[in-house]
């Protein structure tokens, strides 16, 4: 199997390619036509596994075809790390496309990050603390978000996050599809698998 196999238009393939990028790995050969079809996915993947691209192809392919002006995909993540090993990810496929994006993360002041979030985003990856926040403040429009991305689950379950992506549930749309990566399943992580996915396809590598 191939990228061109994909369900990809030629802008991500384009990036792809120019990634370097020759063949899909496991993960992404499986989460990848699942993810585009719409399905709730929940991937046991850990990093190095091509965990990432996994979700971000079909999650900038879906935000390309449903515009607006508003916030339409989030992604979130334990550590102010991955929130830029993923803004990486994002900006290497969205290179071709005009997809705008805010990286949200504590521990520094906020007035960049809402400056970016006032222009006008269409993805925001953060941390679930940042994000609280910040919706706190009235500075994110939730209203739009379409899909939903819990990368590192379980991590950010073992760092005590799991209030905050339970407030966040409560401030997002109903009806979107989610999207949950972990490197172990667990009690915890399976718990939350329920309380966040519908009907999820199970992907493991
Ligand atoms: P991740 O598991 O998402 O952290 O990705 C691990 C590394 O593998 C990253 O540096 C990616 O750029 C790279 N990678 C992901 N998918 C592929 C692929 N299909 N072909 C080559 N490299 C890849």
């Amino acid at each position: 199997p191939n990228f061109e196999n994909f369900k990809i238009n030629k802008q991500l393939l384009d990036a792809v390619n120019e990634a370097g990028f020759s063949k899909p790995t496991p993960i992404q050969e499986k989460a990848i036509p699942l993810a585009l079809a719409g399905h709730d996915v929940l991937g046991i993947a850990q990093t190095g596994t091509g965990k990432t691209a996994a979700y971000v192809l079909p999650l900038l392919m879906k935000v390309k075809f449903a515009q607006g002006q508003h916030p339409r995909a989030l992604v979130l993540a334990p550590t102010r790390e991955l929130v830029m090993q993923i803004e990486e990810a994002v900006v290497t496929f969205g290179k071709f496309t005009d997809l705008r994006y805010v990286c949200l993360y504590g521990g520094l002041g906020p007035k960049t990050q809402i400056e970016k979030l006032q222009q006008g985003v269409d993805i925001i990856i953060s941390t679930p603390g940042r994000f609280m926040d910040l919706y706190k403040k009235g500075e994110i429009y939730t209203k739009e978000i379409k899909t939903m991305i819990l990368d590192e689950a379980d991590k950010m379950l073992d760092m005590g996050f799991m209030p905050q992506i339970r407030a966040i549930l409560e401030v997002i749309p109903v009806k979107r599809q989610n999207l949950l990566f972990s490197a172990t399943f667990g009690a915890k992580v399976e718990r939350l698998s329920h309380e966040f996915l519908e009907f999820p396809e199970r992907v493991e590598v």
